[in-house]
Formats: structure tokens, sequence, C-alpha cells
């Protein structure tokens, strides 16, 4: 306690404190923190069919959140969805928007940030793991690290958070778990740390050694899926009574592996896992809901609470007394009934409650957060109270945007803002009916400022001809299908060949005075910084070695 009391000076609860007297306070304080310190809020990563979904669902089975696995995402058409905020995701099955699951398990208030796990996934999916404290990768065990990992793991390195590695699918042919390890470190250039060990894979699969525990975790192949009791059995390593659960020859690839792990260079360590130095790796298969709760109690142990995060008057303590929030996702028209927008706000410190005032920094205003709505399954649910580290949409009257900041503190900060990531594919768009110009403008300006889509002008130029950025192609579609039915706007849309796209950093650069291939454009943003867009890599290059002050970025801060 006092450890904790010493941490708090400095903290303004004086007020209690003189009204109520020292216990009233400290309970209070303590009840505080406690809720703030029993938060984890992470992100999945994974590429697209590696089981995010499933293991996803077993993680909710175990918190109670659902009753049985299967209703997260109506994925294939074979299950509900929770989401059906947009009808395109109806007719695709597949989820465009990310949701915010809660729920509690051993203590610990989870939240799970679901991003889109499909091929065509967003610039929100790259958002969302800024409101994330860590995330979990899974791993296809026969397919290794695969393309989209690769770029949501750079986002997830860029912010520095612990990043848990879920190696799935064992109960498949795998791939050599040495190999797929010495792949994570060459591949992302990240450290390994193996929790547990693999015992044979597919038809072999045994199970998984807890190297901590040093135990057995013994895998049975039934023909129920999804509902695998497994078996604990200590094990020595070595003694001759192993060979009968695991065959001789599986027992004696185990304890050289683990031999080998003991003897290998790297050591857990617990502040290179916090800075995301290290990622501790484990084993198992979500389908079959084999290791997946070993898994969840470690990282509950090891996964940060909620973390300070970076202002303009420097990091802002979750356990500080001040609310304060930022936007990192803005929805509209959730749902047609509504007609509504929806913000979508990471605490970052203090308490939510419902009805409170605050200040809306960037729009210089003190808003009233009416609303607070958090997202389990199609329901929406009424937040009467939330905390540093829980994720809230709060109604928005169409004043926010990504990025901004939401405070009681008496003096008011900014969160660092949200960067603009690369978008990869580009289009012209052009509305078909002329006369349609405002609600053209309207809309696309609108999108734009929910951060679903990126607009870029000529520069200097105004909005005659539009250009189209998107982290994922689905997001064209989603533009056309939002223009058409919530401004009656068609549109026309034309590919560009650019695939790269560069922030220019030097605040005094003249672009139209920079040596590029002919190929390259010049343009601006919605936020009037110049850029560059790239046919191709080489040309990025050639730009760089022909103009030597020039700063390019592939983020837009
Ligand atoms: P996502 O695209 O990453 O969300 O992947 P899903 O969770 O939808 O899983 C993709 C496919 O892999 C589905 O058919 C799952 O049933 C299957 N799958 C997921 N986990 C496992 C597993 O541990 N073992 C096996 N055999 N199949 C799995």
């Amino acid at each position: 306690m006092v450890v904790r009391l010493v941490f708090l000076r400095g903290i303004s609860y004086n007020k209690l404190y003189f009204q109520h007297g020292y216990r009233v306070w400290r309970i209070f304080v303590e009840n505080f923190i406690e809720q703030i310190d029993k938060r984890r809020t992470f992100a999945i990563i994974s590429h697209p069919d590696a089981g995010k979904t499933t293991l996803t669902e077993k993680l909710l089975l175990y918190g109670g959140a659902i009753q049985q696995a299967g209703i997260v995402k109506g994925k294939k058409g074979a299950r509900a969805a929770v989401s059906d905020w947009m009808e395109i995701e109806k007719q695709r099955g597949i989820s465009v928007t990310s949701s915010v699951l809660q729920f509690r398990y051993n203590g610990y208030c989870v939240n799970i940030l679901d991003t889109p796990g499909h091929q065509d996934f967003s610039e929100d999916t790259y958002r969302t793991l800024m409101a994330a404290d860590s995330a979990v990768m899974v791993i296809d065990a026969a397919k290794g690290v695969e393309n989209q990992t690769k770029k949501l793991f750079k986002v997830c390195t860029m912010r520095g958070i612990p990043i848990f590695t879920f190696i799935n699918k064992m109960d498949r042919d795998a791939q050599n778990p040495f190999d797929l390890l010495e792949e994570i470190e060459q591949v992302l250039g990240i450290e390994t740390y193996p929790m547990n060990w693999p015992i044979g894979s597919g038809k072999e699969f045994k199970g998984v050694y807890d190297r901590n525990k040093k135990e057995i975790l013994a895998f049975q192949h039934s023909g129920k899926v999804g509902q695998q009791q497994a078996e604990k059995i200590e094990a020595q390593l070595g003694d001759p009574g192993l060979d009968e659960l695991l065959t001789k020859p599986l027992h004696d690839t185990l304890s050289e592996d683990i031999e080998l792990l003991d003897g290998a260079a790297y050591e857990f360590n617990l502040d290179k896992v916090r800075h995301g130095m290290l990622t501790p790796v484990f084993f198992g298969s979500a389908l079959t809901n084999f290791g997946v709760e070993p898994f969840l109690a470690d990282f509950l142990r090891l996964s940060p609470p909620p973390l300070p995060r970076d202002s303009s008057a420097g990091p802002i303590d979750p356990r500080r007394e001040d609310f304060s929030a930022f936007v990192f996702k803005i929805q509209a028209n959730m749902n047609k009934a509504h007609r509504d927008r929806i913000a979508f706000i990471r605490i970052c410190s203090g308490k939510f409650e419902r009805g409170m005032d605050v200040f809306h920094v960037q729009g210089g205003k003190k808003v009233k957060l009416a609303q607070g709505t958090q997202l389990m399954a199609s329901e929406r649910e009424i937040v009467e109270e939330a905390y540093a580290g829980d994720i809230i949409g709060v109604f928005d009257p169409g004043i926010f945007s990504i990025g901004d900041t939401l405070t009681t503190a008496k003096t008011p900060f900014a969160f660092a803002g949200i960067p603009t990531f690369a978008p990869e594919h580009f289009s012209r768009v052009s509305q078909v009916d002329t006369m349609k110009r405002k609600q053209f403008v309207k809309g696309m300006e609108q999108i734009a400022q929910e951060g679903a889509i990126q607009i870029f002008k000529e520069l200097g130029g105004g909005m005659e001809e539009v250009i189209v950025g998107v982290v994922g192609v689905l997001q064209f579609e989603v533009l056309e299908y939002r223009l058409k039915n919530e401004y009656n706007v068609d549109i026309r849309m034309q590919n560009l060949p650019y695939s790269f796209i560069r922030w220019i950093e030097n605040e005094d650069c003249d672009p139209k005075a920079l040596n590029l291939t002919s190929d390259t454009r010049r343009v601006e943003d919605f936020k009037g910084r110049k850029l560059l867009l790239f046919t191709n890599a080489w040309s990025i290059t050639w730009a760089e070695e022909h103009n030597k002050e020039l700063r390019l970025s592939e983020v837009g801060r």
C-alpha cells in the first residue's frame, strides 16, 4: 500500500479526502487503481485464415461472454454476424469494421479490439492498433509468417507495444517449430521465447510441454471439435513412463528440443517483452480449444495494464484522476434506423461517466458525452462508467476527427496524433451527374474525415479531380456504396497506377522544384500536407538520390 500511495502523490483527490476523510479516500483510490490495473486491452493480428476469429471465439468462451463459439463474425455465411452495421458486410459475409469485445476473466477486464481479418483489410485495422496496449499475433503453423502479419506487425513495432505469438493449427501438419521461431526472428526482427513446446503435429500431435511448469498438456484426438479437455500431466523428461504417452521417438525429440532450448542464447526477459523486443511464443490449436486457456492465463499475467500515452503535456498516466481519451475511429450510419455517427474513443486516464462534460481540445469547446456504447455481438449496450484502457463509442454530432482529444483536465492537452498510413491503391474519382457536385464534395469530405478513405488533390487545386487512396481495395466498394446510399451520388472510378506514397517531411520544400521521374506525381492531402505518388519503389530511390535534402515518410504525422 505504501508504494501505491507514494506513487499517487501529486494526483488530486483532495476534495474526497477533506470531505470524507482518509479511509473513504483510500478505498476510492484503491478501487480506482485496481480497475485500471486489471484492464488488458489488446488487438489480435494475423493473416486471413490463420485462425484469429476462432481464437477470439475461444477467448470469449472463457470469459463467459458468449455461450457457444461461433458468433463472433458472420464469416463464410456459416455464422450469424456480430456486426451488421453495413449492408455490404452482410452481402460479402465479412466484417468491414472493427468491433470491440469486452469480457471478464479471473478478475481481469479484457478488451479485445477485433480487426478485420479479410484480405481487403483497411486503414481502420492499422488505427485500431493505436488504441491497443499489446497485440496477439496468430500464425498458421503450416504457413509461417505471412504478408498481412508482416504489415500489421510493423505498425505494432512502430509503437513498441508487447507482442505475444500464438502458433495455431498444431492439430494439422506443421512446420518444424525451430524453423518457425527462426522465421519470426528473421522476417520480423523480434526475439522469441517459446513458453511451451509442441510434441509432434497433425495426426501425431500429442500436446505441448509447458517449460515453466514442466508439465505436459496432453492432446486427445476426439471427434468433437472445440470441446477438448486437455489433461495436465507432470512430466519428468527422460522418464521411460512417458514413452507410452508420447511414443519413444516423440519423447526423445522433445527431450532433445528442450535441452537445446534451455541452452539457447535467448532468456526470458519481461522488460524486453514489455518493449516489444521479445515475443513469448505459445503453440496450440484454437479450433480444438487446445492450449488456449494456458495462453490466456500467461498473457494476462505478462501483458501490461493501460500504458501512459504521449501528449503535448508529456506522458499522461492512466491513473490520473482527470478523464482523458482520444478518438481513433469514426463510424457513420452504423445503423440505418439511427442514422448517427459514432466516435470510438480510447480512454487513457480517469473514469468515464455517462453524461459527463468534457473539453474537446481540437474543437475548443465543451461537449457532453451523452451516450456511451459498448459493442458486444449485435447489441449496443449503454455504458454507465468506463476506465482507462476501455474503448467506448460516443455520439458524434459531426465534430470529431480521428486523433482528437477529450479531457476534463484543468489544463487541457492533446494526445499525439494518429498517423495517416500509406495507402497502396489509388483511383481517380468523379461524379456521374455534375449537377450533384455539392453532395459529392460533402460526401467525399465527410467520408475522408471519418478516415474511411484518404483524398488527395493537385497542389493548390480544388475538388475538381479527386484522387482517392486506400489501404485495402474493399474501401473503394465501401466508398461507392456509401456515396450512393447516404448522399445519393453515383461515381466513376478509374484505377491509377500508383502503389507507393510518401509524405514530404521538409517543411520548406517546394515539390515543383524536386527532380523526380516523369511518372511521379505531386499532390497534397486533406490537411494540406505535401506528398508524392510513385508507381514503383525504384522511383522512390531515384527521388531520394536526386534530392539530397528530401526527407520522405511512410506515415503522415
Ligand atoms: P481468420 O481469418 O484468421 O479469422 O481465421 P478463422 O478463425 O476464420 O479460421 C480459418 C479457418 O481455419 C477456419 O476454417 C477454421 O475453422 C480453421 N481453423 C482455425 N483454427 C484452427 C486450428 O487450430 N486447427 C485447424 N485444423 N483449423 C483451424
